[in-house]
């Protein structure tokens, strides 16, 4: 045998938790496996740990892999899986850098991953691990938003909607000169006409639409459709905003709109909708006349688009069309021509795409494999026990400030002793405010916490039913397979101006919005 062809390869095995394969025997395994492709394994090279948490770079051996690694003492580390490796994704990027840097690979036994796949994923959570420090800071600006509908019971804005207008003292909405116009389009639409007709009943009319344009959009047809306002009810809080990409240039903090569920909305009735177009019952059944027709048109399309639905034009804010060719098989198309820039993505290569789409679903599978053995760091025990010391630091303060002003105010305090000085009282006021501002913030905060815990816990349930049932076999799933395993993750793919994908995950574990821009739109 040539001396210079074996290769050196390091074992990383680790139990995290309870029903794991033993040290031993991921080593055995492991071994014979990289035996198998001609590396050696020298006894040295073997790295055993018991290490549950997840602040994985504290662990000592950890650190003597990655100076292996980084030192290029070895050529490849062997493991069983990713999960072996579960660590904060933000360590996570740091352990992929190293490998990365040192251009050391990293080959996992039975991580239903591709080996060239296996690159591409590094990328993608050094990427996220990155976008992470700046993820947490709009969580509370978030809440402050919800607080206005759900506490003070008013609307977040007081956007003026097509053919109402906005009178204050109390909240209302009353109709504006545009109401006709409003009132027609909600007839028509709940009488069944098809939107196309709409729009060139309405050009013919010389009805201008909200925005001045002599053409109406779908979309504001749409939009007003979907508005329950015109059912007389106001709704707050339809939709939140979402921070469309983690890249890192300039672009970056452009927020765009995710549409909530139904259930999720905060219906206002002290908002009154004088003169409402349709009743309640009339846009309930718009709604269900919408959703079949939606349905239908599905069921007519000649070609089974996997991608029909879900991939978003970031210009126009519209969905992309599946389009057969005669002869050249088919693509995906934004239904709004031009305006797409250099990269011309406005036409996508059909097949193409799915292919990159399938790639970037499997990477974010591999992910959520790595986080769903990610404990988080505070239990819900600990938040409820926080919330109760607020509670009680709250009262201690409200008493103090009582005593304060009993003392400070109070006439028949006769004896100047006891009274406080009027510097004093300022100071002490002071210090009590401050402290309940940050105990009331405190508590929102951990009210996020807990609905977060919450969240994450009905995620990693459906992910461990999805992974169960796809592992080791996303190479052949079938297009409904495919089509289905999306859905169930909320996967949406967004082409952003300068012609990248962007996924985004509703299901999902790890850094609180997932999604990456992945390639450049071939
Ligand atoms: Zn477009």
């Amino acid at each position: 045998m040539n001396i210079g062809t074996v290769k050196t390869a390091a074992i990383w095995a680790r139990i995290s938790g309870p029903d794991q394969q033993s040290l031993p025997s991921q080593v055995a395994e492991v071994k014979e496996w990289l035996q198998a492709q001609g590396f050696i394994v020298p006894m040295e090279r073997i790295l055993m740990v018991d290490w549950t948490s997840k602040d994985i770079l504290r662990c000592p051996e950890m650190q003597k892999l990655l100076s292996w690694v980084a030192n290029r003492e070895v050529e490849v580390v062997g493991s069983l899986h990713l999960d072996r490796f579960a660590a904060r994704p933000g360590q996570m990027s740091q352990i992929f850098d190293t490998f990365k840097d040192a251009e050391v690979q990293l080959l996992l036994k039975q991580t239903p991953l591709p080996p060239g796949l296996m690159g591409e994923l590094m990328g993608l959570v050094i990427t996220m691990g990155k976008a992470l420090s700046v993820e947490r800071a709009d969580q509370g600006a978030k809440k402050g938003l919800h607080d206005r509908p759900k506490i003070h019971r008013v609307p977040v804005t007081y956007r003026k909607p097509y053919g109402f207008i906005w009178r204050r003292d109390p909240p209302r909405l009353e109709p504006d000169e545009n109401w006709d116009t409003v009132r027609f389009i909600c007839r028509e639409g709940l009488a069944g006409r098809p939107t196309r007709a709409l729009v060139r009943k309405l050009k013919e009319m010389g009805i201008p639409s909200p925005t001045g344009n002599p053409e109406w959009s779908f979309q504001t047809i749409y939009d007003i459709f979907r508005n329950p306002l015109y059912g007389g009810r106001f709704y707050a809080l339809r939709s939140e905003a979402v921070e469309p990409t983690h890249r890192m240039c300039n672009t970056y903090g452009r927020s765009s709109q995710r549409w909530l569920p139904f259930d999720q909305w905060e219906y206002l009735p002290e908002v009154k909708v004088e003169n409402a177009p349709l009743t309640w019952e009339e846009w309930l059944s718009l709604q269900r006349r919408r959703t079949q027709n939606k349905l239908m048109a599905k069921r007519n399309a000649k070609h089974d688009y996997l991608l029909r639905g879900l991939v978003f034009c970031n210009v126009h804010n519209r969905r992309y069309k599946g389009h057969a060719e005669k002869d050249r098989g088919y693509a995906y198309v934004c239904p709004v021509e031009g305006g797409h820039g250099f990269y011309f993505h406005g036409y996508i290569n059909g097949p193409r795409l799915e292919q990159t789409v399938k790639r970037i679903v499997t990477n974010q599978v591999a992910m959520e494999a790595i986080w769903r053995n990610d404990q988080p760091d505070t239990t819900e025990e600990s938040l409820q026990n926080e919330m109760r010391r607020l509670e009680l630091s709250t009262r201690t303060t409200v008493n103090g400030m009582v005593e304060l002003e009993r003392r400070s105010l109070s006439p028949e305090l006769e004896d100047e002793r006891y009274r406080i000085k009027p510097e004093i009282y300022e100071r002490l006021k002071c210090q009590y405010e401050a402290k309940l501002k940050w105990v009331s913030e405190r508590k929102v905060q951990l009210q996020a916490q807990l609905n977060n815990l919450k969240r994450r816990a009905e995620a990693v349930v459906k992910l461990n039913s999805i992974y169960d049932r796809v592992e080791g076999k996303l190479e052949s799933l079938t297009n409904q397979e495919w089509r289905d395993l999306l859905l169930e993750l909320g996967a949406t793919i967004h082409v952003t101006e300068d012609g990248f994908l962007e996924p985004r995950f509703e299901l999902h574990l790890g850094p609180e919005k997932s999604g990456a821009i992945v390639s450049s739109v071939p």
